[in-house]
C-alpha cells in the first residue's frame, strides 16, 4: 500500500473516530452505541464482538499516547462489567500516533485484556483488511467477484447462438469474449424504533431491506439484474490478475455511500400513525427514523462480472453483452436477433438468417431464399433478381441466376404461366370468373 491511501493526517478527532469504527466493523465487530462525544468519560465506542464480547474502544487522534489513558480504559471496563456480567470485556486504544514506553509497560502488567494500536498497527490493519482511506474516506478497492464463466465458455455462447442462425454453414465467424467488471454495493438493513407521544408509545416499527447501487455512479442496479445476482446466496471469487485492467473503478467511498443510503432509507421508512389522545381526538403522529435506529447489517463491495462478446462475420461486426453468475447468463445486448438491415429485433437465433455475400444477419423480411437450389439464404440488397411476366424471382448468385434464365427461356408458354405466380394467380382468377359467367348468363 502506497502511502497515499492511508493518508489520516488531514482527519479530525470525529472522522478519526468513524474511521476506526469502520476498521472495526470490517473486523466483524458490530457497533453498539457510541458514547456521548461530550467531555471525555474514558471510552467512546462501545462495541460487539463475534463471541458476544463487549469491546470498548477508545480513539486517541494524537502524537502521543501516555499511560493515564490506559488507566481511564481500565475503569471504564470495570464500569462497563458491572453493567455486563457474564460477558467478556475486552478494551482496544487506537492512536494515529504512538504509545508511551510506560503506557505499554503498565498494559503489560495488569490483567486486563487491552489492545494497543498505533499508527504503523493502524496501517498494517488497513493492509490486512484491504481498507484504502484517502482524505479521511474509506476508498472501496476489492477483487471480490461472483463466480463468472470463463474465456472458452463464453466464446461457447457466441458460437451455439450462431449455430441456430439460418445459413450460419456458409460462413465463417470469429469472436472475441472480453469480460468487463461493474462495481456494486449491497446494503442489507434493519430499521427499528418507537414513536412516543404525551400518551406513550403510538408506533412500533421494525423492517428490513437491502439496496444495491452502482460503485461507479450511485444510482440503483437494475431491478433485473439485482435480482439474477442476489436472489440467492451467491458465490464469490477473486477477479484474476490479467482482467485486473478491466475492472471499473468504484468512484463512490464507502462514506458517500453510507451517507446517501442513510438519507434514502428515512425517507422510505418515514410514515405517520393515528392515534386517539385522552381527550378522545384522534390526532396524526408522524414517525420518522433516525439514523441512529438504522443498523446497516451488510455492507458488500462486490464486482458483476458482464461479457462482452464481439463477433465478426465477414466485415460486420455484432456485439453479445451477458452478465454470467456461475453457469447462468444474462443478456443484455445481443446483436445476433437484430436485423442489419430494418434494425428490428426478433425473439429467436432461430429466426434469423445470415447472408453468405455481406455477412449480414437479418429478418424474415430482409432475406431471400434462392429460387434455383431452394436453400441458400441471401440479404435484400444482394440477391440477385429475375424478372418473368409479373413476379420477380431471387438467387443467391449471379450463376443461379443465369441458369434459371436458360430453364426459364426453354419453358413452353403454359409452363412459363406456371411459374410466374401472380400471373398463375391471375390466371385462375380469371378462369373463376369466366365459369362464373358463363354459369349465369348462357
Ligand atoms: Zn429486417
Ligand atoms: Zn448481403
Amino acid at each position: 500500500m502506497d502511502k497515499e491511501s492511508l493518508d489520516i493526517g488531514t482527519l479530525d478527532g470525529y472522522q478519526f473516530e468513524d474511521l476506526v469504527t469502520k476498521i472495526l466493523k470490517k473486523r466483524g465487530y458490530r457497533e453498539l452505541r457510541s458514547a456521548p462525544r461530550s467531555g471525555d468519560l474514558g471510552k467512546d465506542i462501545i462495541m460487539t464482538g463475534p463471541a458476544g464480547e463487549v469491546i470498548i474502544v477508545e480513539c486517541k487522534h494524537q502524537h502521543f499516547v501516555g499511560r493515564p489513558i490506559v488507566q481511564k480504559l481500565q475503569g471504564a471496563m470495570s464500569h462497563e462489567r458491572t453493567l455486563h456480567i457474564n460477558k467478556p470485556i475486552k478494551g482496544i486504544i487506537v492512536t494515529s500516533g504512538k504509545f508511551s514506553d510506560e503506557a505499554i509497560e503498565y498494559r503489560k502488567q495488569i490483567q486486563e485484556e487491552i489492545e494497543l494500536i498505533d499508527g504503523k498497527g493502524l496501517k498494517e490493519l488497513c493492509k490486512q483488511l484491504d481498507i484504502h482511506i484517502l482524505n479521511g474516506k474509506v476508498q472501496i478497492i476489492t477483487n471480490k467477484c461472483f463466480k463468472y464463466i470463463n474465456e472458452i465458455r463464453a466464446k461457447k455462447i457466441s458460437f451455439d447462438a450462431y449455430s441456430k442462425i439460418y445459413g450460419h454453414e456458409r460462413n465463417k465467424i470469429s469472436v472475441k469474449a472480453i469480460p468487463e467488471f461493474i462495481p456494486v454495493c449491497y446494503l442489507a438493513h434493519q430499521i427499528n424504533f418507537d414513536t412516543y407521544t404525551s400518551i406513550g408509545r403510538v408506533d412500533r416499527y421494525s423492517a428490513k431491506d437491502r439496496l444495491i447501487l452502482e460503485g461507479e455512479t450511485g444510482h440503483d442496479v437494475d431491478e433485473k439484474l439485482a435480482d439474477f445476482f442476489f436472489s440467492k446466496d451467491f458465490v464469490d471469487t477473486e477477479i484474476e490478475k490479467k482482467y485486473t485492467r478491466n475492472k471499473i473503478p468504484f468512484e463512490f467511498t464507502e462514506n458517500d455511500i453510507e451517507e446517501q443510503v442513510l438519507g434514502r432509507i428515512i425517507k422510505a421508512h418515514a410514515h405517520s400513525v393515528h392515534y386517539r389522545g385522552a381527550n378522545n381526538v384522534t390526532y396524526t403522529k408522524s414517525c420518522i427514523p433516525k439514523k441512529s435506529d438504522i443498523d446497516l447489517t451488510q455492507f458488500v463491495s462486490i464486482y458483476l462480472p458482464v461479457w462482452k462478446n464481439r463477433a465478426k462475420i465477414q466485415q460486420m461486426e455484432y456485439a453479445q453483452n451477458f452478465y454470467s453468475k456461475e453457469e447462468s447468463v444474462l443478456f443484455v445486448k445481443d446483436e445476433f436477433k437484430i436485423c442489419k438491415i430494418c434494425e428490428r429485433s426478433e425473439d429467436k437465433y432461430e429466426e434469423m438468417s445470415v447472408c453468405p455475400e455481406c455477412g449480414r444477419i437479418v429478418c424474415n423480411t430482409h432475406v431471400k431464399i434462392d429460387y434455383l437450389d431452394k436453400t441458400t439464404p441471401i440479404c435484400t440488397i444482394h440477391a440477385q433478381s429475375f424478372k418473368l411476366f409479373l413476379q420477380n424471382k431471387y438467387f443467391a448468385t449471379k450463376e443461379n441466376r443465369s441458369k434459371y434464365k436458360e430453364v426459364w427461356e426453354s419453358m413452353n408458354f403454359f409452363k412459363k404461366i406456371y411459374e410466374d405466380k401472380i400471373v398463375l394467380g391471375l390466371s385462375v382468377l380469371g378462369i373463376v370468373l369466366l365459369i362464373w359467367f358463363l354459369a349465369h348468363y348462357l
